[in-house]
């Protein structure tokens, strides 16, 4: 079933001149529940900005996002982003920086901790709940970003360049490890949404790829790809 849809979404921003900057033209797209979506461009070609309307943290010039059929801002959305830079608290410990979004949504405190235990698990920080940000690797550190969107089991996962502030081993092993979590069903989420300029990390991870373009905010539907395992 469908999950989030965008209709005619676009984004501009205003210029001092009378010009307008069309950082994304009318776009449509679906996210399905059960699928890995990428959204594959270069830099500067509008992904962060299509996926901020998408969660709502953005609002579009024009057009209509809608979770399950609801317009977004009436909608009731659970949703988790994980950002390149980790956003984590630095002044909280690995487990604090989990239960926060918990205890913003009001849980008791042992369900909580319950709860990003048991997360803490799945993601491979077993042990590690006492450490605060700063005595972690960049790795460890997006692991807890992984937690943290996850531990409230969201709908949808999405994830801003996951893997571009980490060095090419360490992203590529935390890559296949949320491959294989996702495929044995151990991730708590129906769909997950990625943004990269990555076209292999793109190819691995996704069952479905869309494209921005070359001339920004343009979704590519032009490609002729050819299959070498059909
Ligand atoms: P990407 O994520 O693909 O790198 P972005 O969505 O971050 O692309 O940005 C797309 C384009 O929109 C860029 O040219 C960027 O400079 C521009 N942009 C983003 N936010 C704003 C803003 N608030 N005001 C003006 N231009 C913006
Ligand atoms: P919106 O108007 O979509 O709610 P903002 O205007 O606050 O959001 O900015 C959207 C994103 O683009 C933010 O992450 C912001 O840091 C970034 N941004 C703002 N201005 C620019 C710009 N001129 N070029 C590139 N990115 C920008």
């Amino acid at each position: 079933s469908q999950i989030i849809r965008a209709e005619r979404v676009e984004k501009y921003y205003a210029q001092p001149s009378e010009n307008r900057i069309q950082v994304i033209s009318p776009t449509d797209l679906a996210i399905e529940a059960g699928e890995i979506v990428a959204l594959l461009g270069p830099s500067g070609s509008g992904k962060s900005t299509l996926m901020r309307m998408l969660t709502g943290l953005s609002v579009p010039s024009a057009g209509e996002v809608y979770w399950h059929e609801k317009p977004i801002a009436t909608a009731e959305v659970n949703v988790s982003i994980v950002f390149q830079s980790f956003a984590l608290f630095p002044w909280l410990t690995v487990l604090e920086n989990v239960e926060a979004p918990l205890k913003a949504r009001g849980m008791e405190a042992g369900e909580r901790r319950k709860r990003s235990m048991k997360i803490l698990d799945t993601v491979g920080l077993d042990g590690f709940q006492a450490a605060y940000p700063k005595e972690l690797s960049g790795g460890m550190r997006q692991r807890v970003g992984f937690a943290r969107a996850l531990v409230v089991e969201p709908e949808v996962l999405f994830m801003d360049e996951p893997f571009s502030a980490l060095d090419v081993l360490t992203a590529e092993n935390l890559r296949s490890e949320l491959l294989e979590l996702w495929q044995k069903k151990t991730i708590p989420t129906q769909s997950i949404f990625i943004v990269t300029h990555n076209i292999e990390e793109a190819v691995l991870l996704a069952d479905r790829i869309i494209v921005l373009g070359r001339n920004p905010g343009h979704i590519r539907t032009d490609f002729k790809v050819t299959l070498s395992h059909p």
